[in-house]
């Protein structure tokens, strides 16, 4: 994987053309075997051309919103947030993964406004994706956003790709994260925050 090869993004790519992507579907149908114009498939075409535009084309919003705040100066103010859950696109195989995230930083002098979390998240994984690449683009964001390096970004992924071809492993999750700063080297933070991120409590 090198730098140059990333996906493009929303605003990096030319806007998408529905009625070419709804005829080249309709191409492909034909060329499964398909009649296109049978009753069950009218429509589908432009409604798979619709589905491409609102995954790819997403606007997450803003990602920078922070919080001036004082903080007391002692180690136990992590901020974890878990429970978020977004779907991608395997780059491989385009095929859906689902990953839920846990997310953990140590404020500075700024605190993140909490849905920026989210908004961080889908504004890495409304694309052709790989898990490793959308779980480091979120950690170098939460960095940048939070103006801390002390950042955990944990992901646990269901890849259809695994679960329903290939190996057909229903019950395998892919687990990766990147940790930085006090979450790095086997420290507490970095320990709890994996702890947390594998325990499944709150599912
Ligand atoms: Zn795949």
């Amino acid at each position: 994987m090198t730098l140059l090869d990333t996906p493009p993004t929303a605003t990096s790519r030319p806007s998408l053309r529905h009625t070419r992507i709804a005829d080249l579907y309709r191409q492909l149908l034909s060329e499964l075997g398909e009649d296109p114009d049978r009753e069950g498939l009218k429509g589908t075409p432009e409604r798979v051309a619709a589905w491409w535009a609102e995954f790819l084309e997403h606007d997450p919003g803003r990602t920078d919103t922070v919080f001036e705040q004082e903080l007391a100066g002692d180690a136990d103010r992590l901020l974890v947030v878990r429970g978020i859950t977004a779907w991608s696109l395997c780059e491989h195989h385009l095929l859906p993964m689902r990953l839920d995230f846990t997310l953990g930083y140590l404020p500075a002098d700024q605190v993140l406004g909490l849905s920026k979390f989210a908004r961080i998240v889908a504004a890495h994984t409304h694309r052709l994706q790989l898990q490793e690449r959308i779980v480091d683009g979120v950690a170098a964001d939460l960095t940048k956003a939070t103006g801390t390096a002390d950042v955990g970004v944990v992901a646990e992924g269901e890849h259809l790709c695994m679960s329903m071809r290939g190996v057909r492993e229903p019950t395998a999750r892919t687990i990766n994260y990147s940790l930085t700063g006090c979450f790095s080297d086997q420290g507490v933070a970095g320990s709890r925050l994996l702890a947390l991120a594998t325990s499944g409590a709150g599912r």
